[in-house]
């Protein structure tokens, strides 16, 4: 029996108990969705953006950012190299930086997307004519998180954006065909693990594809910096009971999780995940894309990002997916 509201809430408050949570959460994993773990190289290709979320260390107002974006040909470069070593999903990830117009964007998916990958986009809000367009370009997967469900804690936390807005961007989403990625951060300032409850039911109702669940860490240069962020066993058991809503969707080990404990996705994947987005952005720009501080993975190379991740999946008994690594719905709905 799936969890109600109510008993999602004593999960998320049983630390005791975390264990028993954890083991069930991997069992599902393992007869829904198999003992592969899918691979999908994160090129954050630009960190400039548009928005001002309070949480974000690339938020607009902080002026302390260096700021890059990639050019076309050197994105298809590292898209090369990523499929190169290996991956068979393409993650394309940025602020909200409208200088990647609709027609730009396309030809970026469609130059990945003759690498026979899958093209995941993560561009934050656009309009549906561009979502439509950048479907039609090839791009199969999109992940957008809805951060929170509490409005209230959204218009707070993200000013002069929509909650509405983007859950309608969400919808579009879904609509236009893509498999859907959504998900949330635990520990924001002000959110009740009742609330944490209502999103993994938002999430559930939503039939996403996939959900990207990480602890909020505070960033030194955002107004949240005297936060005290969310803890690795709070996201570790919201990913678990996100588990047993969606049996058969992908959920990533976040790099967030990593960034709080070594092995922060190794936990995760003995949690309910599945699913790991290694980052494969070059060197000379990596550093720059810091949502958060001590982002695990910002002086590896591609390579090392791929084998040693690798080398802990076969560690575990587990095995690297070598399909596209799509949602398969096992389940009616
Ligand atoms: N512009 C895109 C990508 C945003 S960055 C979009 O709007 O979807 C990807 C995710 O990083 C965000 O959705 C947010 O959940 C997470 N994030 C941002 N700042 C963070 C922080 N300080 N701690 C943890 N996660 C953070």
């Amino acid at each position: 029996m799936a969890p109600d509201k109510e008993e999602l809430i004593r999960l998320l408050s049983d630390e005791e108990n975390q264990d028993a949570l954890f083991q069930k959460a991997d069992e599902v994993r393992r007869r829904n969705v198999g003992n592969e773990v899918h691979l999908r190289g994160l090129i954050e290709f630009s960190n400039i953006c548009r928005n001002n979320c309070l949480y974000c260390g690339i938020r607009r107002d902080n002026a302390d950012v260096c700021r890059y974006r990639m050019s076309e040909d050197k994105l298809a470069e590292t898209a090369r190299q990523a499929v190169a070593l290996g991956f068979k999903t393409i993650v394309l990830q940025s602020g909200e930086d409208m200088y990647y117009t609709a027609a730009r964007m396309c030809r970026i998916i469609e130059a990945i997307k003759k690498l026979d990958v899958a093209v995941t986009l993560s561009l934050g809000e656009r309009t549906y004519a561009e979502y439509k367009a950048f479907r039609l370009a090839g791009a199969d997967r999109y992940l957008m998180r809805i951060e929170t469900t509490d409005k209230e804690l959204y218009h707070r936390l993200d000013p002069g954006m929509s909650w509405q807005h983007r859950y309608e961007c969400l919808l579009a989403i879904k609509e236009l065909g893509y498999e859907l990625g959504s998900g949330i951060m635990v520990g924001l300032p002000g959110q009740s693990l009742a609330s944490i409850a209502g999103d993994l039911l938002f999430l559930r109702d939503l039939q996403i594809d996939m959900a990207g669940i990480g602890p909020f860490i505070p960033h030194p240069k955002t107004p949240l910096a005297k936060e005290k962020g969310g803890t690795l066993n709070l996201a570790l058991r919201t990913m678990a009971a996100m588990r047993l809503l969606l049996p058969d969707i992908n959920i990533p080990a976040t790099t967030a999780m990593e960034s709080l404990h070594p092995d922060g996705r190794i936990k995760a994947l003995c949690a309910g995940a599945n699913v790991i987005m290694p980052n494969v952005t070059g060197g000379e720009y990596r550093k720059f894309y810091e949502l958060y501080p001590g982002k695990a993975g910002a002086d590896e190379t591609p390579l090392y990002a791929y084998s040693a991740v690798g080398k802990k999946i076969l560690a575990l008994g587990r095995t690297i997916g070598t399909g596209y690594g799509s949602h398969r719905r096992t389940t009616a709905g």
